[in-house]
C-alpha cells in the first residue's frame, strides 16, 4: 500500500467522505484503489468498482483527449480541474460504450493491456489481438470517427467470420465474370420480377470499410452492435479479397418478397463457383441472401 492509499484508508477511518473531485488529493493511476478511484469513476459514468485498471485508464484517457489534455490516463491536478467542471455539468461528455456495463467492464479488464502478442492464425481464442495492420484501422475508427471498438466486438467478429481477410486491391476478374453471369441468368429465369440492381456492393478496401463503418455510427447515430449485424469490421470483410459480391438489393424485405429468387440464387450459386455466406443468421450478422463469395 502506498502513501496515498494510506492516507486515504486513514480518512476513511476517521469518517471523512470524500463526495467530490475537490476532496481527492492523491494523484489517481493504474492500480491506485478506493474511494477516491470511485469518485473518478462515478463522474465519467463507468462502472464503478473503486479499481484503476486498464479500462479506467483507457476511460480517463478519452476523457483527456476530450478537454484537450496529455493523455496519460493520470488523474492529476489539471485532469482533477476538468473533471471538476464535468462533477459540475459545464463540460459535455458521454461516457464511451466499452465502460459502461460490468460486461464490457469485464470484457475490457479481461484482456490484458500489453500488446505484445504475436497475431497467430491458428489461435481463435476469446481476447485474440488483432494483427498490426488491422488495429491500425480500428485506430483509425476512433480517430476519425470516434468509433470505440473494444475486444468484446473483436471476439464476436472472429467468431462470426473465423479471421481477418486480405486486401486484394481490387476486384476478382474471374469471380466477376461469373457474378455478372449468375446475374444474367437469373434474371432471364425471372423476366417478371423487377430487379432493383445487378451489382450492388464488390470488392471494398480496407480503408473503404473503415469509412462505411464509421460514417454508419457517426452521421447515422446507430450502435456498434448494430452496425455490426450486417457489416463486418474492417479486415473481416469477405469484401476486402475482390471475391464477394451483394447482388440485386441488400434489403431483407426485397428478398421475402422474391423468394423464388432467394431459393433459385441458393441452389444454383455453386455452379458459377458461389456460396452464400450468411444463410442463417449468425453470432453477429443477419442472413444475408445477397451476398455471394467465390469460393474458386
Ligand atoms: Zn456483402
Amino acid at each position: 500500500m502506498n502513501l496515498y492509499e494510506n492516507i486515504q484508508r486513514i480518512k476513511e477511518m476517521m469518517g471523512i467522505l470524500i463526495e467530490s473531485v475537490k476532496d481527492v488529493e492523491s494523484i489517481l493511476s493504474s492500480g491506485s484503489k478506493g474511494s477516491e478511484v470511485e469518485i473518478i469513476q462515478d463522474i465519467l459514468g463507468i462502472y464503478k468498482d473503486g479499481k484503476f485498471g486498464p479500462q479506467t485508464k483507457k476511460c480517463v484517457q478519452e476523457f483527456q483527449n476530450k478537454v484537450s489534455i496529455k493523455d496519460d490516463g493520470i488523474v492529476g491536478d489539471e485532469t482533477k480541474t476538468k473533471l471538476k467542471k464535468l462533477e459540475d455539468n459545464e463540460i459535455e461528455w458521454e461516457t464511451p460504450e466499452f465502460c459502461k456495463t460490468l460486461e464490457n467492464f469485464k470484457s475490457y479488464n479481461s484482456d490484458s493491456d500489453s500488446k505484445t502478442d504475436e497475431y497467430d492464425p491458428s489461435k481463435k481464442s476469446e481476447g485474440k489481438k488483432l494483427p498490426p495492420n488491422i488495429q491500425k484501422l480500428i485506430d483509425k475508427l476512433k480517430k476519425d470517427y470516434g468509433v470505440i471498438i473494444t475486444q468484446s466486438h473483436i471476439d464476436k467478429e472472429y467468431a462470426q467470420e473465423g479471421d481477418i481477410r486480405p486486401d486484394a486491391g481490387g476486384v476478382n476478374s474471374d469471380a466477376e465474370k461469373q457474378i455478372k453471369k449468375l446475374i444474367s441468368d437469373c434474371k432471364k429465369e425471372f423476366p417478371d420480377v423487377r430487379f432493383p440492381n445487378g451489382i450492388v456492393s464488390g470488392y471494398r478496401s480496407y480503408d473503404k470499410q473503415v469509412d462505411n463503418f464509421g460514417t454508419k455510427v457517426k452521421n447515422n447515430k446507430r450502435s456498434i452492435e448494430d452496425v455490426q449485424a450486417s457489416n463486418c469490421l474492417p479486415g473481416f470483410s469477405q469484401h476486402h479479397t475482390g471475391k464477394a459480391f451483394d447482388i440485386f438489393s441488400t434489403d431483407t424485405s426485397w428478398w421475402k418478397k422474391n423468394s423464388i429468387v432467394k431459393n433459385w440464387v441458393a441452389n444454383n450459386c455453386k455452379k458459377y463457383g458461389f456460396e452464400v455466406t450468411y444463410k442463417t443468421k449468425g453470432v453477429l450478422r443477419i442472413a444475408e441472401p445477397w451476398h455471394l463469395y467465390y469460393y474458386k
